[in-house]
């Protein structure tokens, strides 16, 4: 068991849950936090949820529950070594996406534009929202009741209006000051798995190669040195070996620097974290440099590609007929999703019931999606 250093998250320390609940006897207030999510409806939907590649068009490529799972595992080795409290980190890690739209960041924008008149649609406000609220599980309060500190490590960032009604998760966000460090490292720990995992779902789809990758420095360099030392190793061994190597050299790098500014920051205390210059958890900038160069060849060759494009011009398709057509009519909602949307109209007028529809939306699967519209257009579908 590895000691956590003083300004860790801790069950000494934490801000606790909305609804009090007598601690767990044999686990940590953030282990339950963390089973709590493994436990939920959403959780289990993201097995079925686009990250890059819709579900169909393979049984390799990440979902959101893979790249979760992912996150959770760099988080997790990152927080042990930094003595940061491992469960608060991995509880963050598996809830971050846990508010993402069918159809990965199409689907986020199409329900944005839809919503554009009710307050928009943002896929972290939302994963907080299926914690705090939409998650109907336990008899005594409703969502999860989640610590303070998972909570604020779910919303990684938020617009000032948003801050100001969201109470003490939204505070930093009008006052400059930060999350914990488990909160700083697993938003780290994300962008490393994504970047890491879209160059290897990119190449085995065909629509990013080696050749392209190898003008990118964080990938090139790796690329030039597994083939010198293995100038035999096939093409498959050979991505694997790089793509390990790319999330082992952001890892060491974040682990490093960051130990640098702790040791230069000095904390005591988790308030001396929140209230540091600046977040503690961060690359070198040469890192920083190379992260931002393989982004914006993703962006470039991968995220923009045609096959990409369909899907997400589909996608829109799909997510802004379904949300028109609750919107003209209540009344096309399965009744559960119906009756939500009424009370939130009856309490919030046409903004309420926006949102019922878009929590609805938001809570599908791909192929729930798919499956609702061939119910609503297809004339031959009638079930
Ligand atoms: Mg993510």
């Amino acid at each position: 068991m590895v000691s956590l250093k003083s300004y860790a998250a801790c069950n000494e320390t934490t801000r606790g849950r909305h609804h009090t609940e007598p601690s767990p006897p044999f686990r940590s207030e953030f282990q339950r936090d963390r089973d709590r999510i493994i436990h939920c409806g959403a959780f289990r939907r993201l097995e079925y949820k686009t990250q890059v590649f819709v579900n169909h068009e393979g049984d390799l490529y990440r979902t959101r529950l893979t790249h979760s799972i992912e996150v959770a595992q760099i988080a997790r080795s990152i927080a042990r070594a930094l003595q940061v409290n491992e469960d608060l980190t991995e509880a963050i890690a598996l809830a971050h996406d846990l508010g993402h739209t069918p159809f990965g960041h199409a689907g986020q924008d199409a329900l944005n534009y839809c919503m554009r008149d009710h307050g928009g649609f943002e896929h972290n406000l939302q994963s907080l929202r299926v914690v705090d609220e939409l998650e109907q599980r336990y008899a005594d309060f409703p969502g999860l009741n989640l610590t303070f500190e998972t909570r604020e490590g779910i919303l990684k960032h938020c617009s000032l209006p948003n801050a100001v009604q969201l109470g003490d998760v939204g505070k930093r966000f009008l006052d400059g000051t930060h999350a914990c460090l488990e909160a700083q490292l697993t938003n780290l720990a994300d962008e490393i798995a994504y970047n890491s995992h879209d160059v290897d779902d990119g190449l085995r789809s065909g629509m990013i190669t080696l050749e392209q990758l190898s003008d990118v420095q964080l990938f090139g360099k790796q690329l030039q040195q597994v083939t010198e030392r293995y100038p035999d190793l096939d093409r498959k061994r050979t991505v694997h070996e790089i793509v390990r190597r790319i999330i082992n050299d952001q890892v060491v790098d974040l682990i490093t620097t960051s130990q640098t500014a702790l040791q230069h920051e000095d904390p005591e205390t988790i308030d001396d974290v929140r209230q540091a210059h600046s977040t503690l958890i961060r690359f070198s900038p040469d890192m920083r440099e190379q992260n931002l160069e393989l982004k914006r060849f993703l962006r470039t060759h991968l995220y923009k590609n045609y096959r990409v494009h369909r899907m997400s011009a589909k996608a829109e398709k799909v997510i802004s007929s379904l949300y028109t057509s609750f919107m003209n009519d209540t009344g096309l909602l399965p009744p559960v999703a119906c009756n939500r949307t009424m009370q939130l109209e009856m309490e919030n007028g046409s903004d309420g019931k926006a949102r019922g529809i878009a929590d609805y939306i938001a809570g599908m699967t791909d192929r729930y999606a798919l499956r609702e519209y061939e119910r609503l257009f297809d004339p031959v579908s009638l079930t």
